[in-house]
This record gives structure tokens, sequence and C-alpha cells, in this order.
């Protein structure tokens, strides 16, 4: 991690990760730039570009703006969002960094709110966002279940309607960045960390350009990835069922076995077998499959790869 104590260190960084942005980068920046010099602060900006396959790169060199020094992290490939705030992150040499998408989804005009209540004393600020109306229908609904389950079982409680967009003082962003967990689900490891928090809230903006690079698949994966890095519970879940299955088929046995010492054995049965055999195979199966999935991420967490991989870290 770079060292935050370098002479020239901005008052505040802005981290931004970028994926397929080329048609919305210089409005975002046009819109950034005003509201970040009226705080008064200096600051930067850490562009990631996550392996964008458009020209995203090539309009980020194009942005400028007096007194403000730009670093572009540019990766091999597309590592996911988590991986490029993580990059920014570990790059931003602010006292404070604000993590903000690049869709002016967030809107730039909320910060200078949380420069002033991060200035009062909180270390966190978060983005709450007043409403899901850009969202459809099926995602709020989901997002809905993710949260209640998420805080009835996970490590931390995880803040509802609160994504990326956050300002963070830099011992945060020390904190964090010495998580290095491969599997990064990122509103988890934001709470795992704790600190002084306050929220704003802000409304979400249409995406103005592109398309959001989030689908149901996608969403179902991140829920998934979210539950089995914050709790084991659906591991404790299968031995509750599996007790209770257990303790039925006891009952049950015992009942046909008492049945036919009193009254003699009745050979026909076998559907019922043939139900229960198939009912059980299946509660294994599933089983084994939550088992598997806790292997894999510990297979994938073992191998200590790196969480991403620059192709070029440009200063300008
Ligand atoms: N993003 C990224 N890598 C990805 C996907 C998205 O860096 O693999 C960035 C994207 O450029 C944007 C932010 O993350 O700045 C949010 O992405 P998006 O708008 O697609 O998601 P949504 O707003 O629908 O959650
Ligand atoms: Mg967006």
């Amino acid at each position: 991690m770079p060292d935050t104590a370098v002479t020239g260190q901005p008052e505040l960084s802005v981290v931004v990760p970028c994926y397929n942005e080329e048609a919305g980068i210089a409005a975002f920046w046009a819109r950034l730039c005003p509201v970040m010099d009226a705080i008064g602060l200096t600051w930067e900006v850490v562009f990631v570009n996550d392996g964008s396959r458009d020209d995203t790169v090539g309009r980020i060199s194009t942005l400028t703006h007096p007194g403000v020094s730009k670093r572009t992290i540019d990766f091999s490939r597309n590592f996911g969002k988590e991986a490029a705030i993580t990059a920014g992150l570990d790059h931003a040499r602010g006292k404070a960094s604000v993590v903000i998408d690049s869709d002016l989804q967030h809107p730039p005009e909320t910060i200078p709110l949380m420069v002033t209540l991060w200035q009062a004393g909180a270390e966190v600020v978060l983005g709450k966002r007043q409403s899901r109306e850009t969202d459809s229908a099926l995602r709020t609904w989901f997002s809905n279940r993710f949260y209640s389950f998420a805080s009835k079982v996970f490590e931390v409680p995880i803040p509802k309607d609160v994504g990326d967009f956050r300002l963070m003082d830099h011992q945060v962003v020390k904190a964090l960045g010495s998580l290095r967990e491969n599997q990064r689900f990122m509103k988890g490891l934001f709470a795992w960390v704790g600190f002084r928090t306050q929220i704003v809230e802000f409304e979400v903006a249409q995406r103005e350009h592109g398309t959001s690079s989030f689908n149901l698949w996608r969403l179902l994966n991140f829920a998934v990835d979210g539950i089995t890095s914050f709790t084991t519970v659906p591991l404790r879940l299968w031995f509750y069922l599996g007790s209770l299955v257990s303790l039925v088929s006891l009952i049950y046995g015992t009942i046909i076995v008492v049945d036919a010492l009193l009254f003699g054995s009745e050979v026909p049965g076998y559907p019922s077998l043939a139900a229960l055999m198939c009912f059980l195979g299946g509660i294994q199966l599933i089983g084994i499959g939550v088992l598997g999935e806790y292997i894999g991420r510990i297979y994938r967490e073992v191998k200590f790869r790196p969480i991403y991989i620059i192709r070029e870290l440009r200063d300008e």
C-alpha cells in the first residue's frame, strides 16, 4: 500500500470504479469538478478502469482539472466492482476517500455534506438511498428479502439501502485495506471494520448512459457470496434439518415396527418407501451443495491470489 504520509497529501480522494463507461465519464467529470472545488479542500481523483471493453481508459486520459492530481489504475481484465473499489482505496492518498459510481447514479452534490459530517467527527459517512424507484420491482423485492435475512444471521448488521457511495476516513481505508480476502463482499467488509458512522440520504438517479452490469443472476450470486462470506448459518441449518428428519424417521420407524409386531406385516408400502427415498436423497444433495459452496470458498482463498492485477498505474 502507498505511504499516506507523502508530501502534498490531498485532503480528499475520489475513488471511481469504471466499467464500460466511455459514454458517460466526461459528463460525470464535468459535474464532479465544480462540486469538489466548492468544498475548498485539496482533492485528487483515482479512476479504476476495470477491464472495460470500450475506450473508457482513453476517455479518462483526456480528463483534467487545474490543481487536481489524477491517478488512473488500468486493470489487466475485468475483476469486478469490488476489486475496483479495493484497488482505488489502496491507491488513494487523501485524508478521507469518497467512493462514487461513474454513471452519475450517485449525485456528486451529496459529497459536501459527507465532508461536513467527516469534519465534525464522523469516520464513515454512508450514502443511503431514499427510494428504490430506479430499480425494478423484482430487484427491490429481492434486496428486501436479502437484507431481512442478513439482519438476522450475519456476523455484523448490514445497513439497509446503503451501497458503495460513501466517505471514509483514511484510518477506515487502512483498516479495509488490511482485509485481503479474495471474495470480497464489500457491503459486509465495510460494516465489519466498524468506526463512527453517520448517514446521509440521497436520491438515486436514472443511469444516463450505458446499462447496469448487474442482472438478476449476478445479483443472486452476489447474495450467495454475501451470505457465505458472513455467516455459517446455512451449515448449521442443515444440521438442524438433518436432526429433525432423523427424529421423524425414528418415530415413524418405531410405529411401523410395533404395528408389524402386533398386527403382522403387510407387504404393500412401496409408494411411501419410494417417496421417502427421493425426499431424503434430495435433502442430502442440497446439504452436500451447501458444504461444497463453503469448501469452494476455502479453496479459492487458500490460493492467495491477488485481488486484482494492474496493467498500468498512471499519475497525472
Ligand atoms: N463497475 C465496475 N466493474 C464491474 C461492474 C461495474 O467497476 O464489473 C462500476 C461501474 O462502472 C459503475 C459502478 O461500478 O461506476 C456501478 O455499476 P452499475 O451501474 O453497472 O451497477 P448498479 O448501479 O446497477 O448497481
Ligand atoms: Mg449504476
